[in-house]
């Protein structure tokens, strides 16, 4: 079995901008993480990415923006020896798809990263800046760590076995 910390995108491994990241050149990423990553990844956690994007379903960037952000994302941790097994979005957005169970805290992208890559729910970890995030991780049994928006990782390292 396979073990995983998951990440929330927006306030996490980005900066937090109080709304949608439309622009590839408002995606900052957070480099004060690259260490507490490169941890965890030494540790044996996978580390794939849970994100809402609404703002695709309301047409305020392209799935081609989205895809440079996170092929930007990608490229700024793989320099650093850092990789992202997958990273999961949702492109929905209740005002145009009604409940479509993978926007968090709907748990369904979760469930898919688990049935995939064959990871032991009670061994992971959620790490988000919002409750969503960790609603949706303990609704399949991962354990929900909330941090500040743009809180540096590393002070919540000692809560990760
Ligand atoms: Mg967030
Ligand atoms: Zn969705």
């Amino acid at each position: 079995m396979n073990k995983a910390v998951f990440l929330d995108r927006d306030g996490v491994l980005n900066k937090e901008l109080g709304d949608y990241v439309c622009k590839l050149e408002d995606f900052n990423v957070m480099r004060h993480n690259f260490s507490a990553l490169k941890e965890l990844q030494s540790r044996g956690y996978l580390l794939i990415v849970i994100t809402n994007q609404g703002g695709l379903a309301k047409g305020w960037y392209s799935e081609n923006i989205l895809d440079e952000m996170h092929n930007h994302l990608r490229n700024t941790y793989r320099d650093q020896g850092i990789y992202f097994t997958e990273i999961y979005y949702c492109r929905h957005h209740p005002e145009f798809n009604g409940n479509c169970l993978c926007r968090k805290p709907g748990s369904i992208l979760l469930e898919k990263a688990i049935a995939r890559f064959g990871i032991e729910a009670s061994l992971s970890y959620f790490i988000g800046d919002r409750e969503r995030d960790v609603i949706a991780g303990e609704a399949v049994g991962v354990k929900g760590i909330l941090i500040d928006s743009d809180q540096p990782i590393g002070e919540i390292l000692n809560l990760i076995n």
